[in-house]
């Protein structure tokens, strides 16, 4: 029996359950490069060298074990430019007696999965993706029932299950959670270690002159691409940040600062999500870090808090909740996406920073995510698609299953506290507390009215005014909603005047 392995770009794990029980001396690996997938959002010309360079690489490990790859190149003459038509043409080149493949990331690509099924007219097998710590199934099972799905319950059930940090039922130092320690903004003499960076070997400058060439009208700068696109260089940024990162993980995970792209940040998402890294060799690499006295307590829970919570979590809602999720707009919001976030260029100095390291590296950290774009984001009631368009065209690490939880749920709360008890929304005062972006801005946070208040002030009591209706009653607003009915009518209507003026000027 010949079976055709179909593996997509999100899946180059040796062990995926697609190439599992591999026959090297029959089967073979179709691998295929197809435009639909790059052009589907217009992702950050480094996300495309990435993927397709990393893709080149695996095949050729492959290749080099002796099994068969069928590899379609993006400028190959015949490639239709679709999945479905690239597993076409390979039908057609190779008489095969099934396919096999690994669930994918993305429900669009579930459908299209499903679909051919149907249409080929040969079996195909699509095999669960083991390569995550929780299964679709299991969690389906944890949040049978459940009124709503926190993530510290799941993160709980979860360290249980796996027994990290724990101490037979009770969590190793007694607690389960150290964000109270976790943060801190940067002190002005602390040195912030230089990261490793991977300079591109033929293959990817290849790749980066192909990418150059077809999708040049794309976001995002090329030429800085530093990212690993092999399993031997993925697992030395691993280790580079478990030496370097890890140990301060955990206290500054919530600071910004102007100038430092990556801080003590683990920058690993892609090759996880790419399947260069397992999460859970990831997780055993911070474990093994506390063991042996390099990394502290707070640091390592709040990484793995970050992997084994947070990652297996937002999978866990998106497979249960679509296709349905997507399409929810609880707070209403339906203003377009203002262009500064594509040409980075705005007077908001904390924004201008983080757009312009978008666009340099394909990557901001979690709380420029959260609290930056998204909060403005959140703030200025953007059209919930609009946002998650963005956010899945700009950053390296992004696929569906991770970025619609995280922009729709966590940011903009438009599942209606689905995914988060209350929204993000924050003031310039937070912004200020944990960056140093405001000494160089224009506008001054301190500042709560005129020319030169900070527009985080005014955006967010406005956020809290127009939304009453659907958040007064959440409990965690309770405060910010006794405060606001405290203004007066003449403030509350200057804070209306300012907003709508700030966002008309956009
Ligand atoms: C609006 C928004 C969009 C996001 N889109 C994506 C996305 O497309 N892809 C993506 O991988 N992450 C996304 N995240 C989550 C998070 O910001 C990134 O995983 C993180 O910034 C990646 O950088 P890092 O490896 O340095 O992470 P670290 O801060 O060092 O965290 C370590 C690891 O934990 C995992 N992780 C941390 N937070 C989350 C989270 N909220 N959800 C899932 N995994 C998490 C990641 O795998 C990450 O590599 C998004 C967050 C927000 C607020
Ligand atoms: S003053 Fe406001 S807009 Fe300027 S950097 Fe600070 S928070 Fe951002």
């Amino acid at each position: 029996m010949t079976t055709l392995r179909f593996v997509l770009g999100d899946q180059l794990s040796r062990n995926v359950s697609a190439l599992q029980d591999i026959d090297r001396a029959r089967d073979i690996v179709l691998m295929a490069e197809v435009r639909e997938e790059a052009t589907y959002v217009r992702h950050h010309q480094q996300k495309i060298v990435l993927v397709l360079a990393a893709m080149r690489h695996f095949a050729a490990s492959l290749r080099a074990e002796g099994i068969g790859v069928d590899y379609v190149p993006l400028d190959d003459a015949g490639n239709s430019g679709s999945f479905t038509g690239e597993l076409r043409r390979a039908l057609a080149r190779h008489a095969v007696d099934r396919i096999v493949m690994t669930e994918p990331g993305e429900w669009r690509v579930w459908e299209m999965m499903l679909a051919w099924g149907r249409d080929f007219g040969v079996p195909v097998e699509i095999r669960e993706d083991d390569r995550f710590l929780c299964s679709r199934t299991e969690f389906d099972r944890w949040a049978a029932g459940r009124q709503n799905l926190r993530l510290e319950f799941f993160y709980r059930y979860l360290r249980r299950q796996t027994g990290w940090l724990m101490t037979g039922d009770e969590p190793q130092g007694g607690r389960w959670n150290y964000d109270v320690e976790n943060r801190k903004a940067i002190p002005r003499d602390l040195r912030i270690p230089t990261r490793r960076r991977f300079a591109p070997d033929a293959i990817t400058r290849e790749v980066m002159a192909l990418v150059g060439q077809r999708f040049a009208d794309h976001f995002g700068e090329l030429e800085s691409f530093g990212w690993a696109v092999t399993r031997a260089d993925a697992l030395a940024a691993l280790r580079d940040f478990i030496t370097v990162g890890l140990p301060q993980f955990g206290a500054y995970q919530d600071a910004m600062k102007t100038g430092e792209d990556w801080l003590f940040h683990a920058a690993l998402s892609p090759y996880l999500n790419l399947g260069l890294l397992g999460a859970r060799e990831v997780c055993e690499a911070a474990l093994d870090a506390f063991r042996n006295g390099a990394a502290p307590l707070p640091a390592v829970e709040g990484f793995i808090r970050q992997i084994l919570g947070w990652r297996e979590y937002v999978r866990g809602v998106y497979w249960r909740q679509m296709p349905a999720y997507a399409n929810t707009n609880f707070l209403k919001a339906n203003r377009d996406l203002p262009a500064f976030y594509w040409t980075g260029q705005t007077g908001l100095n904390c924004l201008r920073e983080c757009l312009a390291a978008t666009r340099r590296n394909a990557y901001a950290h979690h709380i420029q995510r959260l609290m930056l774009t998204g909060n403005f984001a959140l703030l200025a009631g953007i059209a919930p698609a609009q946002v998650e368009e963005w956010y899945l065209s700009v950053y390296a690490d992004a696929y569906d299953w991770v970025e619609l939880p995280n922009t729709h749920g966590m940011v903009l709360h438009a599942d209606g506290g689905l995914l988060g008890s209350k929204p993000y929304a924050a003031s310039g005062a937070y912004i200020n507390r944990m960056s140093d972006y405001c000494a160089a801005c224009a506008y001054d946070p301190k500042l709560k009215t005129g020319p030169k208040a900070c527009p985080f002030n005014y955006l967010y009591w406005h956020f809290l005014i127009v939304n009453e209706e659907p958040l007064r009653s959440n409990p965690r607003l309770t405060m910010p909603y006794r405060t606001l009915a405290r203004m007066t009518g003449e403030r509350r209507q200057q804070i209306v005047a300012e907003t709508q003026a700030f966002l008309n000027g956009l």
